[in-house]
């Protein structure tokens, strides 16, 4: 196509002659040193390498580039090649050249459980994090629950709580799924209730995933992948792929995904959840991060307050008085106790 008014050159060479095409694009896969570049929200991928090193600025990660990442590129395409033809010409032999990352709005990292203290960027610029889960199958665990809830709020990453399963468990745990909407809807969270095998909510969680970056995360076997499939069949044979087995080996490539459904909007997995969830906080951040503390802490006698033992402690007054549901205290109090064990 680019050869139409350079006929003459493209004999003799059939590429025709070669020019630097420069653009902003998405990182939408990443497989070790390799990435797949899209402009969203068009789905065009092609693919793109790493020039040099790239180091961000007080970056430990192993990764300086992450799905999500906004980067500039340059490619090589035969002159006349518009921009929006690129992909027709970036091949894996001819890949493109990322060659800096846009400031990021948030992200997520994956510390590494040895000592190494290395981490890996997950995902960048997310605007929403699901928070898969299930009552039963399996059991719900809330302290780690509300780690995971921590985490999106010290990460900058709106978090909303998906239900899944709800067809094993709607009748058998009638009360628990009210207690639960009680706790987290008085937490200030959005609770979704959702079956990946009936389809109830999908809908919905449809069209909370429209015109936004999601994050997928909960512990395995909760259904995230079940749901991507239901949210759109046509990504059945991509997604889950990647399992934790693959993440756990040393020189296994760790690579990360995002999805784009038809109905709008793209979602990053999050499979093999070791290690997201745990953060360095100070004892007395963890509050910060437990919305609902943090608005009661206002009122407290003493600050900084650990909302332990302080006398005037408006956090403990609410807890008492109910506004504040005790298993989110007690997480917070685990949370408190735990502190440092991480680092
Ligand atoms: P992941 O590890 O979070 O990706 O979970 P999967 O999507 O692999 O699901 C784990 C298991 O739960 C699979 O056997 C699914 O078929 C099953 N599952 C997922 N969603 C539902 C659901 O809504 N209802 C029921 N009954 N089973 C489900
Ligand atoms: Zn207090």
């Amino acid at each position: 196509m680019a050869c139409q008014e350079t006929d003459d050159l493209c004999h003799a060479d059939p590429r025709g002659a070669l020019m630097i095409i420069k653009g902003q694009a998405t990182v939408v896969k990443h497989t070790g040193s390799h990435y797949l570049l899209s402009c969203l929200p068009e789905w065009d991928m092609f693919p793109a390498v790493l020039r040099g090193k790239i180091r961000l600025k007080g970056s430990t990660a192993t990764n300086p580039v992450a799905v999500g990442d906004v980067v500039n590129f340059e490619a090589e395409v035969p002159e006349g090649v518009a921009a929006q033809e690129l992909t027709a010409y970036v091949t894996p032999e001819n890949a493109a050249v990322i060659t800096s990352v846009e400031p990021r709005r948030n992200y997520i990292i994956r510390k590494s459980t040895n000592l190494s203290r290395q981490s890996h960027i997950i995902a960048a610029n997310l605007d929403r994090a699901f928070i898969i889960a299930t009552i039963d199958f399996p059991e719900i665990k809330l302290p780690f629950l509300d780690r995971l809830l921590v985490t999106c709020e010290v990460y900058n990453v709106p978090p909303t709580i998906v239900l899944n399963k709800v067809d094993l468990y709607r009748e058998s745990h009638k009360e628990m799924i009210e207690a639960f909407h009680e706790i987290y809807e008085g937490a200030g969270y959005t609770v979704l209730e959702v079956s990946a095998l009936t389809g109830e909510g999908i809908d919905e969680l449809r069209e909370a995933c429209r015109g936004h970056v999601s994050l997928f995360s909960g512990v395995s076997g909760v259904g995230k992948s079940s749901l991507i499939k239901a949210l759109d069949p046509s990504l059945e044979p991509k997604v889950g792929e990647i399992s934790d087995v693959h993440l756990q080996g040393k020189h296994t490539t760790t690579f990360y995904e995002m999805y784009s459904l038809t109905s709008g909007g793209f979602i990053v997995d999050t499979p093999g959840l070791r290690g997201f969830g745990l953060v360095d906080l100070k004892k007395e951040e963890i509050a910060l991060y437990f919305p609902e503390m943090l608005k009661a802490a206002q009122g407290c006698r003493f600050t900084p307050c650990t909302h332990t033992h302080e006398p005037g402690c408006a956090v403990k007054e609410a807890v008492e008085a109910g506004e504040i549901s005790y298993d989110r205290y007690s997480s917070y109090l685990g949370m408190l106790d735990e502190e440092g064990k991480y680092r």
